[in-house]
């Protein structure tokens, strides 16, 4: 068990004549036997932060440390941190029991009767122990995936390594994995980095998560503060689906401008923007209220141009009546609200709700 420490980590990859800077001024704190998830759009450097800490990969500037000690100098072996790849990786001359046998043999100076133990217990705790005398071509691709997990896990490494290990599943048995890698994790209490672009993935399983974008960490925390309260508009777009709603606005005093409409702030919220005259106003479409007709001073008529049906709600698009953009913003009602394309309704957005970000 060990905890891990992002200081100001740079990676960057020489391409011919151009640097590629993957990873740039990577600085986070992973705590003792926390479930990290570092999630963003392909490309972002998710990959590469985690070979840096398996020592796949060197680093170009900053430090990594595990307790306080740093790893920068350790090779692979000597890193006690066991990476889970997206193709499981299995050797497929060998049982599952050598599958998960090999990493001690190489690594540790335990007994043959131990490492069987050991290999047993870990059978056990995955639910496979009638597998470990199979061929990994005679399993199926989630039992495959707990083989791959077990051979890092009977290593009792300090870190977990997880590079978007669900993505060759499909759906049904990536949502049961979700849950049962999350509750092994919780069992074990080894700090995890799990990789993944599926923000889903991040939101449900993660103690906190880490999001990224184009090298740099974009913010870090809980589930419920990246969705509550994103820092900038790539995190705010970035989790959520539908993705929040984001408005070009010019501001005077507590007036924001659109091209569509006017929104009348209140002076606390005004005096939190400072002198900021671009804004850009985000909200979700789970807070923007549908009402039958404008009643309050800041609603705004609007038509229903498309309704898509969800069952247990509606995504309504809804397009500003009174001024010349066609823009439409999405809204989200539950799925019995009789309403259909071509209605004209009243869109509110309850100040509570909206989220203002510098549109500089
Ligand atoms: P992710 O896992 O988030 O999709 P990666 O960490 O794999 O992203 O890649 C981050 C960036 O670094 C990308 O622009 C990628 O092309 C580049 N990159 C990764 N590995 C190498 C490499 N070995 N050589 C050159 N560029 C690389
Ligand atoms: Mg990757």
């Amino acid at each position: 068990m060990a905890n891990l420490t992002f200081d100001e980590v740079t990676k960057k990859f020489r391409d011919g004549n151009s640097e590629i800077v993957a990873v740039e001024e990577l600085s986070m704190e992973i705590n003792d036997g926390e479930f990290l998830v570092i999630v963003g759009p392909s490309g972002c450097g998710k990959t590469t932060s985690l070979r840096m800490v398996a020592g796949l990969e060197t680093i170009t500037e900053g430090d990594l440390r595990i307790e306080g000690r740093s790893i920068k100098g350790r090779s692979p072996q000597e890193r006690n941190a066991a990476m889970v790849f997206q193709s499981y990786a299995l050797y497929p001359h060998m049982s599952v029991r050598e599958n998960m046998s090999f990493g001690l043999k190489q690594s540790t100076d335990l007994s043959s009767d131990e490492i069987r133990k050991r290999v047993d217990e870990i059978g056990d705790v995955l639910d496979i122990p009638e597998l470990l005398d199979r061929k990994p071509d005679d399993l199926s691709g989630g039992q495959q995936q707990r083989v791959a997990l077990g051979r890092a896990i009977v290593r009792d490494p300090d870190v977990f390594l997880m590079d978007e290990p669900l993505s060759n599943l499909d759906a049904k048995l990536r949502a049961d994995m979700r849950t049962e890698l999350q509750r092994l994790q919780e069992e074990l209490g080894v700090t995890t980095i799990y990789v993944t672009h599926d923000q889903t993935e991040a939101m449900t399983m993660s103690d906190r998560i880490a999001i990224m974008n184009n090298g740099k960490l974009q913010q870090i925390g809980t589930p419920m503060e990246c969705y509550y309260e994103p820092n900038n508009i790539f995190v705010g777009g970035f989790i959520g689906e539908p993705s929040m709603n984001f408005i070009n606005c010019s501001r005077d005093a507590q007036t924001l401008s659109t091209d569509d409409f006017d929104y009348e702030i209140s002076e606390s919220t005004a005096m939190e923007l400072e002198s900021a005259t671009n804004i850009v106003l985000g909200i979700r479409p789970e807070d923007v209220v549908v009402v039958p007709e404008p009643t309050e001073p800041n609603d705004i008529a609007v038509e229903v141009d498309v309704v898509e049906p969800f069952g247990k709600e509606n995504n309504l698009y809804l397009i500003p009546r009174d001024r010349e953009s066609n823009e439409a913003v999405i809204g989200t009602v539950n799925g019995r609200t009789r309403v259909e394309s071509g209605d004209t309704v009243g869109m509110r957005f309850p100040e509570e709700h909206i989220h203002l970000f510098d549109g500089n």
